[in-house]
């Protein structure tokens, strides 16, 4: 089984996320794709957010029906700062024999080699590296010092293009604040969840 793992903050989740998983799935073959919520991301510590929560559940509604896209509660369970690698063992320990791929977009590539246990990261799974359309080639060598010369050839095999979604959960919560319309941007159920809960409605309270 080949599963991928896609980490971040989801708040909210938008249509950016959700094409930048489907289109790995597709390419790359893969049977599912988790999309796990952080606790408290470690690039975002003392940064508020929507609760863990409210962005698991937003997750569960606009991935409702498929088969192949789920969340993952597995990083609010463990609570704290959510770390990859821990991330990944646990997975690798829940699935044995499933082959795991670490979904990642080429801007957060060159801050890998900064993450906690890289090396690990890069052993645990297969990153898929996914470039925006239009933007350039990733720049691998950030992994020359984590990884052999065989597995860099092989991560680089199993990097994927998106079609340029020019979407950001900053920019929703924003436009939420602003009493702007989300439609479009986001699951229609993920918008009526975040009306109804009164979500970023204030700017900066999140
Ligand atoms: P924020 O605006 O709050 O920083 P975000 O929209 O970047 O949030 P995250 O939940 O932090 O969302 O995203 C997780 C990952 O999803 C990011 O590392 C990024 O690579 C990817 N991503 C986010 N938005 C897009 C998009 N529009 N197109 C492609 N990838 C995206």
């Amino acid at each position: 089984m080949r599963l991928g793992i896609f980490g971040g903050s989801f708040n909210p989740v938008h249509y950016g996320h959700l094409v930048l998983a489907e289109v790995c799935r597709e390419t790359c073959g893969l049977d599912e794709v988790w999309l796990v919520p952080a606790a408290v991301p470690p690039h975002k510590q003392g940064v508020e957010m929507a609760s863990g929560k409210a962005r698991l559940e937003m997750l569960e509604l606009a991935l409702a029906g498929n088969e192949h896209l789920r969340p993952s509660p597995v990083e609010l369970d463990r609570g704290g700062v959510s770390y990859t690698v821990d991330t990944l063992a646990c997975i690798a320990e829940e699935k044995p024999g499933a082959s795991l791929f670490l979904l990642m977009g080429a801007d957060s590539l060159e801050d890998l080699p900064t993450w906690r246990e890289p090396e690990r990261i890069c052993a645990l799974a297969t990153p898929i590296v996914v470039r925006r359309a239009g933007s350039p080639e990733p720049d691998f060598s950030a992994l020359a010092p984590l990884v052999s010369a065989e597995r860099l050839a092989e991560i680089r095999r199993w990097q994927v293009e998106m079609p340029l979604v020019e979407l950001s959960s900053t920019d929703l919560r924003q436009r939420a604040a602003a009493g702007k319309s989300l439609r479009f941007r986001t699951p229609r159920a993920v918008e009526r969840y975040i009306e109804t809960h009164g979500l970023y409605r204030v700017s900066g309270e999140w």
